[in-house]
């Protein structure tokens, strides 16, 4: 790629507190998911430097590469750049040329500069080359300074890897590169929540896989779909998702003939955590992760919880532990989940539910009534029988 054929994209990540192997670690993941969210969209050059991560790619993909990247965790802003030489004695003229580039016909009324200097080896120092940019591009596009209120930001680094004019930073998503925590199992159902569990553990650096559980004939394909499409959207965060389909409707009748009716809610729901158990650890899970919040089901209270949880040995994470529901809907609005979970069709979970369902259930009793299903068997075969698919990231 010559570099006039080239559009600049900087990557920043921000975590200053990590040190050492873990910051080596951090970065390395970083430049891996940036690079596997861009495959696809043509020639790649990534490079590092100083808490920067570089893409030069063809013009007409900088968009594109910028939106994919606003779904790779770990980076606190990205923005669109030109490339520019270092040069004391060139600097306006590069800084006309380059906003130039990065306006294209757009005029905004307002503007400031932020200059940064890394490269102290650069003679002139940072307020001078903002006021000096600033006043090249005053003059030559007829703007006016705002430091309060600019309507667009042009930046200016002077780097050892890279110097560079930008425009505007767009937020990236924060968080901890995917891959940096632990692979996590999600149970995901067609609801509000679990999308939203899942993307939250995503953000703090898991990587999942996904379980669902259905009851056919009783539920409909439709919901499995609805699944397939929460999973798929998950996987614009880690590419391509694991999603494991159980058929839990011989388990689930089971319990819904013999056991007590206000037990029924829990005893599914500690079946699932044995079957879940299984399919995590054939894949080496360290942990289940669920969309339960405090309080806001019978099943979700801190006691039934616990009942819930003692079915598996492996730790259960509820990122949504303390959020209202409404906090859920504006980040699953977010991501982009919440037109999809709000579909009418239902998991197997609101099948069968008692109209009054224990809420304070003792582990101790849980288990005695759950030993009477002798249910063993059928949740090694459910286990064993799950359907693995495999869902990549849809981009539009
Ligand atoms: P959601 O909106 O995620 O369905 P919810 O508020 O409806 O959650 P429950 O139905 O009680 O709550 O489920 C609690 C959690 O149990 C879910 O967030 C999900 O992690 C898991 N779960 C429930 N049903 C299923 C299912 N059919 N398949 C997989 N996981 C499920
Ligand atoms: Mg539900």
């Amino acid at each position: 790629m010559s570099d006039s054929a080239c559009g600049l994209v900087v990557m920043r990540y921000g975590e200053v507190f990590l040190k050492g192997d873990n910051r080596r670690r951090f970065e390395r993941l970083l430049e891996h998911n940036a690079e596997a969210a861009l495959r696809g969209l043509g020639p790649l050059d990534l490079e590092r430097g100083q808490g920067r991560l570089f893409l030069r790619t063809r013009p007409d993909q900088a968009h594109a590469a910028l939106a994919r990247l606003r779904y790779v965790f770990g980076f606190s802003s990205v923005s669109r750049a030109v490339e520019i030489e270092a040069n004391p004695a060139t600097l306006e003229s590069e800084a006309v040329t380059a906003v130039g580039q990065l306006l294209g016909s757009w005029r905004p009324r307002t503007f400031r500069v932020r200059a940064r200097r890394s490269d102290k080896r650069f003679p002139v120092i940072s307020p001078e080359i903002g006021r000096r940019i600033g006043h090249a591009l005053g003059e030559h596009y007829g703007l006016q300074v705002d430091l309060e209120r600019a309507e667009c930001t042009i930046g200016v680094e002077i780097g050892s890897a890279a110097s560079f004019i930008y425009i505007d930073r767009l937020d990236g998503p924060g968080g901890l590169p995917v891959g940096t925590s632990a692979h996590v199992a999600l149970l995901l159902s067609g609801g509000i929540d679990s999308p939203v569990a899942g993307y939250l553990a995503l953000k703090r650096g898991c990587s999942l896989r996904a379980i669902y559980f259905h009851s056919p004939p009783h539920t409909s394909p439709y919901a499995l779909d609805k699944v397939e499409r929460l999973a798929t959207r998950l996987a614009r965060w880690q590419q391509s998702i694991a999603l494991h389909v159980v058929d839990f409707s011989d388990i689930q009748q089971r319990i819904r003939k013999r056991a007590e009716s206000p037990l029924l809610v829990l005893l599914y729901r500690r079946a699932m955590m044995r079957i879940a158990q299984r399919i995590a650890q054939d894949n080496r899970c360290a942990a289940i992760v669920t969309g339960e919040s405090l309080g806001q089901v019978a099943s979700q209270t801190v006691k039934n919880m616990h009942a819930i949880a003692k079915a598996t040995d492996l730790p259960v994470l509820r990122p949504l532990l303390t959020f209202d529901k409404e906090e859920t809907i504006a980040l699953a609005r977010r991501i982009g989940s919440y037109e999809t979970s709000i579909e009418p069709h239902v998991d197997c979970c609101a099948l069968f539910v008692p109209k009054h369902p224990a809420t304070r259930v003792p582990p101790q009793r849980a288990a005695i009534a759950e030993a009477r299903l002798k249910l063993g068997k059928a949740i090694l075969r459910a286990a064993a029988e799950a359907e693995e698919k495999r869902f990549e990231a849809v981009w539009d």
